[in-house]
């Protein structure tokens, strides 16, 4: 036989080259950051499809992100030369758990067309259960169970398999509420995200035929970010390849930064031992950054003492130093980012010049973004937020989405809920209390239980008119995208789709009455949704309106509804992309994998990171995965990383004053070249935050100037790095933009909906929001409630 050619092996490293070529057989990379391992599990796709080793919808590879699987994808694509038919079996965890479990719902006891419920969904849901075991929601808030059985869904422990100490927790009723929650998502055809994985782990271990079967089909598995896979995961993933055992996972033990989320590193240790005769290959030469990153990034790394021990090197040049800088407070600090980053795009930095593309400011905390996000929004610097509230979250998106959802799944009863009463239709609480008493004593959906009330005359008025039509509004709409249902014949090995369903004997062919396209239009205008907002004559309206169009505009590239709020529960990790140039804010967590020309690591101060939090309630394991994460951040940088860190922060309305990050003091000195920050004295008048009293600003002071870190800093540089408090910053408030609220408005906001004013101080109100809890918001950002 002809030798194909294989250029995409040209471009590896022997060391890959070696996981790379050994196809079959378990095989383990295990190696740092940046040293090719994405790359290099790309390139064992495409040397499989070119062997003919496997198609391309035999092959299960996992992502940690729905992003990185669109760009595996991609790059497959172009290392083969040509397009791949698709990878149905490409994706995240998640992504892929919805396929098979929409395939054998029944299994589990829910119908295919299941919802898929979000966090908000699911906290309303444990609310009711909750309040209806007449548990005191102030003394134990349903959003701690909410993370009680996150976490036993993330060990794969269903309600029958948890122990008893587990089972005792959140009052002793933990276990109880836990197993009436998933009876409940059982009735309501719904299941939350852990679901997704543990439905499957469940169908895998109680059915041995459908576990063979795809034991059988995948004939090659690879996974991504492998140290970061909880127990469910690694279950589902060690059941899958019993059958032929070439699995190929890659991972760094320094990056595991889920453990909060139940990853368990522990996974990648055990990889040998679960699959004896593992091929274990080590990549040590890094390609990302440059000496001086790579070198301060590993002596972060150094001071955990659990880690396997790896050394990185590099053949790029030392680069320019790691650059650190202190700042009086988190708003000079967005400033002084701000202004660093329209520098790097001038190329007035002696760097070269940067596309904001290139450019990403990572945080620690999400609320971190907020200071970033208001400085952009000031000098009209475009950035996007990935991992922080956006299209898809807000109203009007949700309430549409809500109307589709409940002609996908009548069954919906959290969806039903949110539109029965929106547009306005005259139900209110007593309607709409009759309607979940009558579907209750009925045992039915709230749906149907609407319908039972209406024809037992439950209700009358302008209310029973409005919901008979909404009722047979929505029988209409599910009729028109009804996709008929014909009988055919398929020969043995017919395969359909994904190759899977080769059984199948009625399939779904032809075309409904409406293309899910008009069918979503249609929903809009005949509910009077869409008119709702026409006569709405508040300013966020036609915003409103041009949103609504744009979730139209987003369907086209969808077969279905269904496969679009698929999409849409699954993608709100996804930043919308367009084509402008962007500076990226995210969090860390988020940022795992990416690289960037340039990084910006701002808040490096005890207490925020590492957090507080996470050092409190795990100790030395929770300080060592903070370092990783420390780690993370500044390996995602290529020639430039900027560390930041503020001496006084306003955390959740209070200002704290900050130490320097004791990583700060982990960084190997001869990489790190401490700044200056000029002209910052004075600089641009217009006061944001401020200190109450100039005591607490002299106190703050005292504290970051005699912080040892800070100490250290100093004598090592002998530069005085720190931006000083500007004269009127302890009275600073900008009088100009004083707000227009009074305590206790109500008031609402483009991104936490509705709240009440509860502080208020210069242009900032403290506001609590009924979703997003406590917030602090610029006044400007805020109108006076639109209903
Ligand atoms: P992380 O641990 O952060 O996920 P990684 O080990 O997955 O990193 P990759 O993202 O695959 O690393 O690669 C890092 C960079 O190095 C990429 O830009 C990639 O294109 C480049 N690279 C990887 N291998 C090689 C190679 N053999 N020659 C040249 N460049 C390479
Ligand atoms: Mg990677």
């Amino acid at each position: 036989m002809m030798a194909r050619p294989t250029p995409y092996l040209d471009e590896l490293n022997p060391a890959q080259r070696e996981a790379v070529e050994n196809l079959d057989g378990p095989v383990l990379m295990l190696a740092g950051a940046g040293t090719g391992k994405t790359k290099a599990l790309t390139a064992r796709i495409v040397h499989l499809l070119n062997m003919n080793k496997a198609r391309p919808n035999e092959i299960l590879a996992v992502t940690f992100t729905n992003k990185a699987a669109k760009e595996m994808k991609t790059r497959v694509g172009n290392m083969l030369g040509h397009q791949i038919e698709g990878m149905p079996w490409l994706g995240t965890f998640h992504a892929i758990c919805v396929k098979l479990l929409r395939r054998h719902a029944e299994l589990v006891g829910l119908k295919s067309n299941f919802a898929i419920l979000d966090t908000d969904d699911q906290l309303r849901l444990l609310k009711q259960l909750v309040t209806a075991a007449g548990i005191d929601d102030k003394r134990w808030p349903a959003r701690q169970l909410a993370s009680l059985i996150d976490g036993w869904k993330n060990r794969a422990l269903t309600p029958e398999k948890l122990p008893a100490a587990d089972a005792g927790a959140y009052n002793h009723r933990g276990g109880e509420l836990y197993a009436q929650y998933q009876a409940r998502l059982k009735q309501l055809n719904a299941c939350d995200f852990g679901d997704l994985l543990l439905h499957m782990v469940t169908i895998f271990q109680d059915h041995p035929d459908v576990l063979a079967q795809y034991q059988r089909w995948f004939r090659y598995i690879l996974v991504d970010e492998y140290q970061d896979t909880n127990v469910a995961q690694y279950l589902w993933l060690r059941l899958l390849a019993q059958g032929h055992k070439n699995i190929c996972c890659v991972g760094d033990d320094d990056q595991s930064i889920y453990g909060w989320r139940g990853a368990e590193v522990g996974n990648i240790l055990r990889f040998e031992k679960d699959f004896p005769g593992a091929h274990v290959v080590r990549l040590e030469q890094n390609y990302r950054s440059t000496g001086n990153i790579l070198a301060a990034a590993s002596n972060v790394i150094r001071g955990n003492e659990n880690r396997l021990g790896k050394e990185l090197w590099t053949e790029a040049d030392m680069g320019e130093k790691v650059r650190l800088i202190g700042h009086w407070d988190g708003e000079e600090e967005a400033r002084w980012v701000g202004e660093e980053v329209e520098a790097m795009q001038r190329g007035t930095r002696g760097m070269g010049r940067k596309s904001l593309d290139d450019m990403a400011i990572l945080v620690r905390a999400s609320h971190q973004m907020r200071a970033f996000e208001d400085r952009f929004l000031t000098i009209g610097l475009p950035y996007r937020v990935i991992g922080g509230p956006r299209f898809y979250e807000r109203m009007e998106i949700r309430d549409a989405m809500a109307y589709f959802r409940v002609v996908v799944s009548p069954e919906d009863d959290l969806a039903f809920e949110r539109i029965v009463n929106t547009p306005k239709r005259g139900l209110g609480n007593v309607a709409q209390q009759k309607i979940q008493t009558c579907a209750r004593n009925n045992g039915v959906s709230l749906l149907e239980g609407a319908r039972i009330l209406l024809e037992e005359k439950g209700i009358g008025g302008k209310g029973a008119k409005e919901l008979g039509v909404l009722l047979d509004d929505i029988d209409r709409w599910r009729r028109q995208s009804v996709v008929p249902t014909v009988e055919v014949a398929l020969d043995d090995d017919a395969v359909i789709d994904d190759g899977l369903t080769v059984e199948a004997t009625r399939v779904q062919d032809g075309q409904p009455e409406l293309s899910h396209i008009e069918l979503a239009q249609v929903i809009l205008d005949e509910s009077g949704y869409t008119a709702m907002w026409q006569n709405d004559k508040t300013p966020e309206a036609p915003g409103r309106l041009e949103n609504l169009k744009e979730l139209v505009k987003a369907l086209e590239t969808f077969d279905n509804l269904q496969g679009f709020l698929e999409h849409v529960s699954l993608v709100l990790d996804n930043a919308s992309e367009d084509a402008e140039e962007k500076v990226t804010i995210m969090t860390l967590h988020a940022a795992k994998g990416l690289e960037f020309p340039a990084v910006f690591l701002p808040g490096w101060e005890d207490g925020l990171f590492p957090s507080q939090r996470s050092m409190d309630e795990n100790g030395l394991k929770g300080l060592e995965e903070e370092r990783r994460l420390a780690y993370v951040g500044i390996t995602r940088a290529e020639e430039i990383c900027t560390i930041s860190f503020a001496g006084n922060r306003r955390v959740f309305g209070q200002w704290q004053s900050q130490m320097p990050s004791r990583f700060i003091d982990e960084l190997s000195e001869e990489n790190v070249e401490v700044l200056t920050p000029p002209g910052l004295y004075g600089h641009q008048g217009g006061g944001s935050g401020g200190f109450s009293s100039g005591l607490e600003a002299k106190a703050a002071e005292a504290n970051v100037y005699n912080s040892p870190g800070w100490k250290r800093m100093q004598a090592r540089s002998g530069t005085y790095g720190m931006s000083q408090p500007k004269e009127s910053k302890a009275a600073a408030i900008d009088m100009t933009a004083v707000s227009s609220f009074t305590i206790g408005d109500r008031v609402f906001h483009q991104k936490f909906g509705y709240g009440a004013v509860t502080e208020i101080e210069g242009d900032k109100l403290t506001v609590d929001f009924e979703k997003a809890g406590e917030k602090k918001v610029v006044a400007r950002f805020v109108t006076a409630p639109d209903d």
